[in-house]
């Protein structure tokens, strides 16, 4: 980075609008390749959950006085695993607090297991307009291998009843590069997913995660590691298949038909301000980064002891060792410049100059200038006089390019 004195930090302001994002740490069993922050056999701490989520959402709607949500993400953990009328009572809780912006756009992560028809009214009636179902794969044998609980025509079913029962906006998870995956069986799920027509799709590579049980049984010989090239070539045809059926892809990991992409994702990839509530959820507010307690339990315990106390203050509470927050972190104009270019060049529409100029004070090519020529000479990253992105092959090798922004480059 280069001229950093000249720097005018003017990022989003959370007064014009946020992202919600709403964590729900419950799942029916636990995935064995998942490090995400939720848990199997804790159903019966949903309500004190239920309890505290509604006491922070209501804590924040006080302290950033009612400001405007843009968009509303239910994920985790599986949403739809809650009772269906919960759904409804955090949405109420949020309508109190917030001012939920017309229309916004209501995310739901959802389960095939859980789909049934009355549910699915029921999380329409509470607002939900856009769901994005967990599928993963369709074929039978790798669901059982990733300790799916559905199999390939339970998620074609379930996706069939949220369409019957009215909804628009279809999202499929699917992974790819799974553990004795053929290109053939990668293909088979690619044309049964052509085949239930999704609105958006999100890919993701099967990562071993250190500590999980899948990664226990790759390091016993169970398993063998994926194999990278042959991902590779899946991603590939992945890219190939969806644009021939009319998605384009506007994220690394992401594609949609037109006008489908997910708003709320766009708020994270543009380094707009969101917040977080549930255990371990994060945020970007006012310009600092935190994040909550990641046990549900003493999550719930430190709100209701805050609440009980009619002190619950969540900025308030980030300065106290027993506050829902667990750590924050102030975003200085150097951090920022990194993680919006971090972010931002993940996008096929790339940083905006006029957007970075508005946001720093001075332009794109005045803060990074060998850096952009560097990679320009490598071909990964293409300048136009709007937008800095990524080349074809940048995409393939999107970390690389992300480093050089953060002083990490080694290209
Ligand atoms: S359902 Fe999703 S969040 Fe839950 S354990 Fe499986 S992968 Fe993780």
């Amino acid at each position: 980075m280069s001229n950093l004195a000249q720097i005018v930090h003017n990022p989003p302001v959370y007064e014009d609008g946020i992202g919600l994002y709403v964590h729900v740490p419950f799942c029916e069993t636990k995935c064995p390749y998942c490090d995400f922050n939720t848990y199997a056999g804790i159903e019966a701490q949903m309500p004190d959950y239920l309890r505290a989520l509604t006491d922070e959402i209501n804590g924040w709607g006080r302290v950033l006085s009612h400001p405007p949500v843009r968009t509303i993400f239910l994920g985790g953990g599986t949403p739809s695993y809650l009772p269906a009328h919960d759904i409804d009572r955090i949405h109420a809780t949020i309508g109190q607090s917030f001012d939920i912006e017309h229309p916004a756009e209501i995310t739901m992560e959802c389960n095939p297991g859980d789909v049934t028809a009355e549910r699915a009214n029921t999380w329409l009636e509470s607002g939900v307009n856009r769901v994005s179902m967990g599928a993963q794969s369709f074929d039978d044998e790798l669901l059982s291998m990733l300790g799916r609980r559905h199999t390939a025509a339970e998620a074609a079913r379930a996706f069939q009843t949220l369409r019957s029962a009215g909804f628009v906006n279809l999202s499929l998870d699917l992974m790819y590069g799974l553990i004795n995956q053929s290109f053939a069986q990668w293909s088979n799920t690619l044309d049964a997913v052509m085949s239930l027509a999704p609105d958006h799709i999100s890919l993701y590579s099967l990562q071993v995660e250190p500590g999980t049980p899948l990664a226990a049984d790759v390091s016993v010989g169970r398993y063998s590691m994926p194999d990278d090239d042959l991902a590779a070539d899946m991603y590939e045809e992945a890219q190939r298949e969806l644009s021939a059926n009319g998605f384009s892809q506007y994220e690394i990991s992401n594609w949609s038909q037109p006008g489908m992409e997910s708003r709320h994702n766009l708020i994270y990839w543009h380094n707009e301000p969101y917040l977080g509530v549930g255990p371990g959820a994060h945020s970007w507010i006012d310009g600092r980064r935190f994040w909550n307690l990641k046990s549900p339990r003493r999550y719930t315990t430190v709100i209701s002891n805050s609440y009980s106390e009619g002190a619950l203050d969540p900025v308030g509470s980030m300065q106290l060792p027993d506050g829902p927050v667990e750590h924050i972190e102030i975003t200085t104009p150097e951090i920022d410049i990194a993680e919006t270019m971090m972010m931002g060049m993940r996008l096929n529409e790339g940083v905006s100059l006029e957007r970075f100029k508005k946001r720093f004070g001075v332009s794109m090519d005045e803060v990074f200038p060998q850096e952009i020529s560097r990679l320009q000479s490598i071909g990964l990253v293409v300048l136009t006089d709007k937008v800095l992105g990524l080349s074809e092959r940048g995409r393939l090798l999107g970390n690389e390019v992300f480093a050089e922004f953060v002083g990490e480059g080694k290209v």
